[in-house]
């Protein structure tokens, strides 16, 4: 008679409860490599010992080439100016055991910046030497869109705000001269000029303060019914008498209903529309204005047969401070007034997009809850 032992061959027996399938351990070396967080750990000597998997993947550097490596030579971490921040700002040259962070920015193997926050475990000998220390590198996404808007809002005050300054101190510098004596019609013609530039300034800043109160929600709707379409032939009728180039075709169905909405800040909606349709249509054409009803909403369309918007860069264009590149650059213009159109459509309970063609043309639209009792 076989017994079970012989049945099994030379399997030995193992108590029940081993013999259920055991996950595998987590080891301290998988808990590094299967982080999310990038982990740079350093020697005594600030070479990198250990670059997981996460931080390969932020910084485009692998691991076999970093290894060895001074973290300075690799890392070149800089604050979101530039400077660099490897020597003395550096914690691990504090000569100070504990944890620290820091805001900065990295540059990647394509030389690309990227801003992270890093977190830092330091082990110093009682002589203040680094012994070992753990740096934990987190992408950190609001510091790059707080400095995507950084750069955008400096881009706009070196280049809007500066020229009409640069106009206005030329024109006021050649009036002051001592030795010129000049004639009633250059004084005049200087004069509108420093006028209309200081307008110009002056537009741009009340823009920029009413975009942060409209962020700030503290600015009130005066709202009442309002019928869309003679609200649209008044905006239409006076954008058209400062442009010949273009034809303005506005069209409504009979019965479109009245909608409750605060007059001025349609008309503003509309206005920065229109204008944008009339500016990026650099070839004349026509620009359309429909209004069309659905459920519950009504949809007003300002399309255009102009440069169109790439498909990349429609999600971001109602962004503050956005322009695209190559409609906008050479383009007067603040990025800033599809941000308002976006905020002040929504204040009412709508919403606004845009389909768009490069070379073609764009259709924004925006909608409006009906008037509730329409
Ligand atoms: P601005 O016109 O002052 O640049 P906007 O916020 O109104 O700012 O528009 C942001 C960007 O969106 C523009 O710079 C332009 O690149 C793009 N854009 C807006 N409207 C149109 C349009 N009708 N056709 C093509 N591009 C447009």
């Amino acid at each position: 008679m076989r017994t079970q032992r012989e049945v099994e061959g030379s399997t030995p027996t193992v108590p029940k409860a081993a013999r259920v399938r055991q996950e595998p351990r987590l080891r301290a070396a998988d808990a590094v490599s299967l982080s999310a967080d990038g982990i740079l750990g350093l020697d005594s000597d600030h070479r990198i010992r250990v670059f997981n998997p996460a931080l390969e993947e932020l910084t485009g550097l692998t691991k076999e080439e970093v290894v060895g490596k001074e973290c300075h030579s690799v890392l070149r971490v800089t604050d979101s100016y530039g400077n660099p921040l490897c020597a003395d700002a550096c914690p691990l040259n504090h000569g100070e055991s504990g944890r620290f962070n820091n805001e900065a920015e990295i540059v990647t193997a394509h030389g690309k910046r990227v801003p992270v926050d890093l977190h830092f475990a330091i082990q110093c000998s009682s002589t203040g030497g680094l012994r070992r220390a753990v740096v934990n590198v987190r992408e950190a996404k609001d510091l790059h869109q707080a400095s995507n808007v950084r750069s955008a809002l400096l881009a706009l005050v070196s280049h809007e705000l500066q020229t009409p300054i640069a106009i206005i101190k030329a024109y006021a510098s050649t009036l002051a001269r001592a030795d010129a004596n000049w004639s009633e019609d250059v004084v005049r013609e200087k004069l509108g000029a420093i006028e209309e530039e200081s307008d110009r300034l002056s537009r741009l800043v009340s823009r920029l303060l009413y975009t942060s109160r409209l962020e700030a929600s503290s600015i009130s709707l005066n709202l009442m019914l309002l019928d869309l379409p003679l609200e649209i032939q008044r905006v239409t009728k006076r954008l058209a008498e400062t442009d010949e180039s273009h034809e303005i075709l506005v069209s409504f169905p009979a019965d479109f209903p009245p909608v409750t909405a605060d007059p001025e800040k349609i008309d503003e909606v509309l206005t920065n529309l229109i204008e944008n349709a009339l500016k990026f249509s650099p070839e004349g054409g026509s620009v359309t204005i429909e209004g069309a009803l659905t459920n519950s909403e009504v949809q007003i369309t300002v399309g255009d047969q102009g440069v169109g918007i790439p498909a990349s860069e429609v999600e971001r264009i109602f962004e503050r401070f956005y322009r695209v590149h190559d409609s906008g650059q050479h383009t007067p213009g603040t990025g800033l007034g599809l941000h308002i159109c976006r905020l002040l459509v929504q204040v009412h309970g709508g919403r606004i997009w845009v389909n768009s063609e490069p070379g073609r043309g764009s259709r924004f639209t925006f909608t409006l809850p009906v008037a509730i009792d329409s």
